[in-house]
């Protein structure tokens, strides 16, 4: 992978951006990919989509021995997306006695690490706020 591909997917990453097959809706994430997992359509057609912010929690842990400078109990958890990509993200303004499977949360972009005096942003998630209007499932 190329320099500016690693910048491109970064940035792409931050942004919640996939790629919707326009055979049979599945959405690639972080990457555009070359065949579809989904229809296995090759070459697969994929359009840029907007992913929305938010998601359910699939499955988590919780770190307890990481490396100097991560604050623990750190909980990490395998998010779904409304959208169906799975991601992996830290779990922030939540105790990790609180986490549950099922836990509709959302993305916040925050900054990661820093690395030669660049700031590293990625998103992690946080509980959703639920508006009292909002229906279905
Ligand atoms: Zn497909």
């Amino acid at each position: 992978m190329t320099a500016p591909e690693v910048w491109r997917i970064a940035r792409e990453n931050a942004r919640l951006v996939g790629y919707r097959c326009t055979q049979c809706g599945w959405v690639a994430f972080p990457e555009r990919k070359r065949v579809c997992k989904r229809c296995r359509a090759a070459p697969a057609d994929f359009e840029e989509v907007k992913l929305k912010p938010y998601g359910q929690v699939l499955s988590y842990v919780v770190q307890h021995r990481l490396p100097a400078g991560f604050e623990t109990p750190l909980p990490l958890a395998v998010v779904e997306l409304a959208d169906g990509p799975r991601v992996y993200g830290h779990l922030v303004e939540c105790a990790p006695e609180d986490v549950e499977v099922g836990m509709e949360v959302e993305a916040d972009l925050r900054v990661m690490y820093e690395e030669n005096g660049a700031r590293v942003y990625s998103y992690k998630f946080r509980p959703r706020s639920l508006e009292p209007s909002r229906g279905g499932s």
